[in-house]
């Protein structure tokens, strides 16, 4: 990458030609300049999967487990192969930077996002975030740490004014940014669509200091999209607004250079930074000629699918076990399965994050095919909320032939302008830019649809545009579902949906036509659209549903229940109300266990949820969202063949009046959010206000017990300066097994507010039975700083513990500082 040659090549261009390079081509891609020798820059989520340019079936991606799952694993090694991961999938599907990973803070696990993100904790996300941002440029694919900075929750996120004070800033949500930045060496970063202090985040000072000058960012800062809103963001440090073609620097920037209201030198940083990208990504032409856009390939990396398995595991955290696990399964006799997750598995969170898998291992399918008729299933209760798409193999195209739908769009004289043969019926169309979703006026959809069993079903839609469906050439529903949020996206990654019940026959074919008017369109309706058809679950079973499960469990010698969040309550665009799982899935595990003693929960959701009965079962295994993988890897864990590697990054709360940060609903006048606990988020506020949790952060179990004996650190260290703490660690079981040595620090009588203590370093060691170990564990000496207008340090000492989770403290020792 040369500097130099960025400048060169911004000195050819014409101010139009400058100032056209900073707004996107379109939704996903940057402008190319064949003058320059410059191709277009494809962008793409992210953070968990690399969409690609298209939202399709047709174009599969690797779902790996979600950001929680990461930040369980603890692993600076694992965070480096998902990036490596990643950058494989953005070469197959012809990408140049991934818009991940997340790191801003589990501050409230209220929040809609949460699951995306990696840990409550700074250190943790920062840590982690390295390595990812690593691993993927080194295959020479951009990182995109998101979303700078303290977009910790979902409620009125485009407004939301973040008042936050700069202790608390630097020491806590600038924190990963800088380690992603200045350890990690980001080309990029994605400001956010949030205010902080009074100023929105793609205007703000934030973006100079710290960003340039104290960490000294080299890359380009690209909005959130559609971050940007107005001309005036062009004096700050923000460079790329996305998406494009239209923003609102384009003529407005260049008249306002021209008439010298804004400075042409502020302009020519942000393209310098571009090309500078440009350059790491290969996307300019050594040669002056412009270079072929990335070929794009079908093939998934022969590691990809393993990697993903064996993510899930490292990142699933074992949260009770009385010894039942592991566990022959093929030796246990009749296994019962309820839970409507273990057929709907959650694999991924819901918003931009989602990809579209080839192929999802439900726990469902990896059960049954480790034990065939041995294992029995039943719903039990219904969590997924809205419509599901169909099975493709249950849907022919009445046109081609082959399993699918017929899709045509329409103009205002209904003929036919656009054909598509689509896969499934779930249908996303955002970036898609040979489709004509601006100027069509409808689309029809036709398909073949041979249910499998004979059954009262509810068959429905999901879109705001109005909807007429026909079964057989007779009208079955009609409907016009209104929009309900002010938020664009919502509408289209979570649009409402309607249902109307109909009896189905097993084998008895429906030929199905229907009919979406898109006239009157606005906004990022009229550029992009969706439409999703399929069946909704019947919550009004609900008691039926539970009793069913409960008698095939008593029926059975072990149960499994599978419990988990749907869409509704852990998504982009909003965030959740309590931590309860939703509809009647407590009730199910009650009367299961009450049916069978014998009974594992698995929970399926990205974020903490409240368990009650979490001491009555024999075993609880949290799985998060854990990618396409999920259903293997329970299965390898559920046996033994791997060990749930976790420990939680984030506290789990017994009751909900117990967590301590929950305010993120803007309620304060001036549509403000005071994050009024300062730096005491997360761990730091439960031990500050004593409350006992359900499960405390760093804490998980393993299939081997480990035990800590020493601690050794320098007697004293320069401040600011990095050390490293040996740790001697025993596996202390009779198998071989995963660790994680945690280090936290105390300061008795400090002059400043400090946590009661607080994360300095972590180390994942392995060790086979009866094993010892002696682990380096490199601690920052930055970790004993405070911030007030800078770095500052407090001299003498600090008392240093070693342990597994924030309470289980097990040797320790001083260091004195200065
Ligand atoms: C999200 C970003 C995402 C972008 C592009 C936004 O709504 O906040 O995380 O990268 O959309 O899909």
């Amino acid at each position: 990458m040369s500097f130099d040659k960025a400048v060169a090549l911004t000195a050819k261009l014409s101010l139009e030609e400058k100032v056209a390079f900073l707004t996107g081509h379109d939704f996903w891609n940057t402008v190319q300049n064949d003058g320059i020798g410059l191709r277009k820059m494809l962008l793409s989520d992210g953070p968990a999967g690399v969409r690609g340019e298209f939202w399709d079936e047709r174009d599969n991606s690797l779902n790996l487990p979600s950001g929680t799952a990461l930040g369980s694993s603890w692993s600076v090694q694992l965070a480096k192969e998902y990036g490596e991961i990643l950058a494989k999938e953005a070469a197959r599907k012809g990408v140049d930077v991934v818009l991940g990973p997340t790191i801003n803070l589990h501050r409230t696990p209220l929040g809609g996002r949460h699951f995306e993100c990696l840990s409550e904790d700074a250190m943790l996300t920062g840590a982690l975030a390295a390595s990812y941002t690593k691993g993927m440029q080194a295959l020479s694919k951009g990182a995109c740490p998101k979303h700078y900075v303290a977009n910790d929750f979902e409620t009125d996120r485009y407004n939301v004014d973040i008042r936050v004070d700069a202790r608390t800033l630097h020491e806590i949500y600038l924190r990963p940014f800088e380690d992603a930045v200045v350890q990690g060496g980001a080309w990029t970063i994605m400001s956010s669509y949030n205010r902080i202090n009074g100023t929105t985040a793609t205007e703000n000072e934030l973006l100079n200091n710290p960003l340039r000058s104290e960490w000294n960012f080299d890359g380009v800062v690209i909005s959130d999209w559609t971050a940007v809103r107005s001309l005036e963001s062009a004096k700050a440090e923000q460079d790329l607004v996305m998406p494009g073609p239209v923003g609102p620097w384009g003529d407005a920037l260049v008249a306002a250079i021209r008439n010298g209201e804004i400075e042409e030198s502020l302009i020519d940083r942000k393209v310098i930074r571009l090309l500078v990208l440009a350059q790491r990504v290969g996307a300019v032409g050594e040669d002056g000629v412009t270079p072929a856009a990335p070929v794009r390939h079908n093939e998934i990396a022969v590691d990809a699918v393993a990697f993903a398995r064996r993510a899930a595991s490292e990142g699933s955290v074992l949260l009770e076990n009385d010894g039942i696990l592991p566990i022959n399964l093929k030796a246990a006799g009749k296994v019962s399965l309820s839970g409507h997750n273990a057929s709907a598995a959650r694999t991924q969170g819901g918003g931009s994050a989602t990809v579209i898998p080839k192929t999802v291992i439900t726990p469902l399918s990896a059960l049954k095919a480790e034990l065939g008729n041995s294992l029995s299933y039943s719903i039990g209760a219904v969590v997924q909320v809205g419509v599901s798409e169909l099975p493709q193999k249950t849907l022919m195209n009445p046109i081609t032939g082959n399993h699918g739908v017929h899709v045509e769009f329409l103009d205002a004289d209904g003929e036919v302008i656009y054909v598509e043969e689509r896969l499934g019926s779930n249908l996303l169309w955002l970036g898609a830019l040979d489709v004509p979703i601006p100027i069509a006026q409808a689309i029809r959809l036709r398909t073949v649809y041979t249910p499998l069993e004979t059954s009262e079903e509810l068959f429905g839609f999901a879109t705001v545009q109005p909807t007429k469906i026909h079964f057989d050439g007779e009208l079955f529903f009609e409907k016009h579902l209104p929009v309900e949020t002010d938020d664009p996206f919502i509408p289209l990654m979570d649009p409402p949906f309607a249902s109307k019940k109909y009896q189905f026959t097993a084998g008895k074919s429906i030929d199905i036509d229907i009919f979406v008017d898109w006239t009157n369109r606005t906004g990022l309706q009229a550029a992009a659209q969706n439409f999703i058809f399929g069946l909704e679950a019947d919550a009004s079973l609900g008691d039926k549903l539970i009793a069913d499960a409960a008698a095939d469990a008593k029926d059975s010698d072990i149960a499994i229940v599978v419990v988990g969040t749907n869409s509704k309550v852990e998504s982009e665009g909003l965030d959740r109300k309590n931590l309860d799982l939703p509809g009647r899935q407590n009730e199910l595990v009650e009367a299961i266990v009450a049916a069978n003693p014998n009974t594992i929960v698995i929970v399926n959701s990205g974020s903490p949820v409240l368990l009650p009965w979490r001491k009555k079962v024999r075993a609880v295994l949290l799985t998060y969202f854990g990618g396409q993988e999920m259903g293997n890897a329970l299965v390898d864990m559920l046996t033994g063949a791997a060990e749930p590697g976790g420990r939680l990054p984030t506290t789990w709360a017994e009751k909900f009046e117990d967590v301590p940060i929950t305010n993120c609903d803007a309620a304060e006048p001036g549509n403000h959010v005071t994050y009024e606990e300062g730096i005491h988020v997360g761990y730091r506020a439960w031990l500050k206000a004593d409350t006992k949790p359900a499960y405390e952060f760093g804490y998980g179990l393993g299939y081997t017990t480990w035990s800590i004996e020493t601690l050794e650190v320098p007697v004293s260290t320069a401040a600011g300066q990095d050390f490293i703490a040996q740790v001697k660690v025993t596996n202390t079981g009779s198998r071989a097994g995963k660790h994680v040595v945690q280090i936290y620090a105390t300061r008795e009588n400090s002059a400043i507010d400090r946590p009661v203590r607080w994360l300095v370093g972590f180390a994942e060691v392995r060790a086979a039975a009866g094993e010892s170990k002696l682990v380096e564990v490199k601690i920052r000496g930055r970790e004993f700083a405070n911030y007030t207008s800078g770095w500052n340090y407090e001299e003498g000492d600090f008392e240093l513990h070693v342990g597994s989770s924030v309470s289980k403290l097990e040797a320790s020792a001083i260091l004195t500082i200065g």
